[in-house]
């Protein structure tokens, strides 16, 4: 709830318009690296080399007759792109590797394209984490198109995708439900029934280098082998203390990624988001009316307000009595129109 002093005096409305909602998303809010890096994360530099890399058609490489893909590469372009659909990622990334052919037939996925598009930094997650051969393409985007946190009874926005399962999962969750503890390989024990197809499938993973976490950032030099702490995985000798590993390691197998709402071919994303209008009060003590005020003797709501982190629905519930969060939106309506 908003102080008084911050509180507008009549109700915001934005609109159902989606483009309009976007705009106001953008003049209001601002996104905080810190979250967006907390799990895995690639510098732009990265994801810009591997998109390149993707887009560079590479010189044939020479097949000799009779090798095992030749037989492949003669199958019509759609036919391909129907085989292509359902194998994994590792197999389809190395697939672009053997010939031109192939990779035409690999870039024409609607799969692959909407993944490397949209999701590239999960797709090398989970190439680079091990995790390749036991997801497909349309994995990835599912996941992409899910919107909250797996957890039932949660209904919070879903940040994070938890690699070894590819499930939504919201800051809270993440740090304490029990389906995302995680166990180093050689602490845990796997059931043998682990293969039967009832249960789950247990997916090994080994860590990225990288600074993970979003308050006091460690870098993590070591790789590890871990698996996700499901029903047919367990510490091993439970007697002899916890073999799992902290809370704060959890990160280690979360990614933040956008959710996307797909309507025809427009694609949005959502993120995380906090509002630029309770800073922008805090660092002016400003109230609704622009006059200063000591707002931090004031109320003790403003610092929880600057902290809080919001979706792209829960923020329109704020918005429409956040004054300052309103002020900054209409004064960039005024530099539009000045300016066009
Ligand atoms: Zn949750
Ligand atoms: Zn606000």
């Amino acid at each position: 709830m908003l102080p008084v002093c911050l509180r507008s005096e009549v109700e915001y409305g934005v609109g159902p318009n989606p483009d309009k909602r976007d705009a106001v998303i953008r003049a209001a809010t601002y996104r905080r690296p810190e979250y967006d890096n907390a799990g895995i994360s690639f510098s732009p530099s990265t994801l810009e080399a591997v998109r390149s890399s993707l887009r560079l058609q590479f010189p044939p490489v020479q097949q000799q007759r009779g090798s095992s893909f030749s037989m492949l590469e003669s199958l019509p372009l759609e036919l391909l792109c129907d085989v292509f659909t359902s194998l994994d990622i590792e197999a389809i990334l190395n697939l672009r590797q053997v010939s031109h052919r192939l990779r035409e037939a690999v870039g024409a996925v609607p799969a692959y394209e909407f993944a490397t598009e949209h999701g590239l930094d999960a797709v090398l997650a989970l190439f680079w984490s091990g995790l390749g051969p036991h997801f497909t393409l349309h994995d990835v985007n599912n996941a992409l198109r899910t919107e909250y946190c797996a957890v039932p009874r949660c209904g919070r926005f879903g940040h994070f995708v938890f690699l070894p399962t590819l499930n939504r999962v919201c800051f809270e969750c993440l740090g304490h439900e029990r389906q995302f503890s995680l166990l180093l390989l050689s602490k845990a024990d796997i059931a043998e029934s682990h293969s039967s197809e009832k249960s789950e499938p247990v997916h090994v993973m080994h860590t990225l280098p990288g600074f993970y976490s979003e308050r006091k950032r460690k870098y993590h030099k070591q790789r590890h082998h871990i698996v996700a702490e499901l029903d047919s995985v367990k510490p091993r000798d439970p007697g002899r203390g916890h073999y799992g590993w902290p809370c704060s390691n959890r990160y280690l197998a979360a990614i933040a990624l956008p959710f996307l709402e797909c309507s025809g071919s427009q694609v949005r994303s959502h993120h995380t988001v906090f509002c630029k209008g309770c800073v922008f009060a805090r660092d002016n003590k400003l109230g609704p009316t622009g006059r200063a005020r000591w707002l931090h003797g004031r109320t003790k709501t403003l610092p929880l307000l600057v902290n809080r982190m919001y979706d792209h629905r829960t923020y329109f519930e704020h918005f429409k009595w956040c004054r300052q969060a309103q002020i900054l939106w209409d004064s960039g309506k005024e530099i539009d129109s000045l300016s066009s």
